[in-house]
């Protein structure tokens, strides 16, 4: 994809602080992070988002995040991080190529996640979604 931000990095057309790669991937530090050591994992490969990614590629993507994330918390002394993927601009997905982002962190650093679930289910609304989405799989 010649317009795409990730592709030109892919590329080298745009910089990064690259802290992993390999043939199929590539991981960098995320430019506007919310904590230090924030960091993108891609494809080098082009896809839309993780829901285009062939399945083996999403296996190796999530096999690298572990060793990142790891090296990620060793390094900054983050007590934890989250994983994020964004799937589609209503998630927030803003850059349109598969990437995960590994969000280390710290006690009290005041990020919420997943703010505002306190959608209820009516009464036996949640067994017939269950069911549906079951069948679709
Ligand atoms: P998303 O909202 O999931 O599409 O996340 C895109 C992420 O890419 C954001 O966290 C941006 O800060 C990050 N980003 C945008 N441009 C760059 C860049 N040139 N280098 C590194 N990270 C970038
Ligand atoms: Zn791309």
């Amino acid at each position: 994809m010649s317009n795409c931000l990730f592709c030109k990095i892919v590329k080298g057309e745009i910089p990064c602080h690259k802290v992993y790669e390999d043939d199929k991937i590539l991981a960098f530090l995320d430019i506007n992070p919310i904590n230090i050591g924030h960091t993108l994992i891609i494809p080098k490969e082009h896809y839309e988002s993780t829901l285009e990614t062939p399945d083996e590629l999403i296996i190796y993507i999530a096999t690298a995040a572990k060793k990142i994330a790891k090296a990620v918390l060793e390094i900054t002394g983050a007590k934890g991080c989250n994983i994020g993927i964004n799937n589609g601009g209503v998630s927030g997905q803003i850059i349109l190529h598969t990437h995960w982002h590994i969000m280390p962190r710290f006690r009290g650093d005041g990020h919420e996640l997943w703010k505002g679930n306190d959608t209820m289910y009516g009464e036996g609304e949640a067994e017939k979604l269950a069911e549906k989405i079951k069948n679709k799989i």
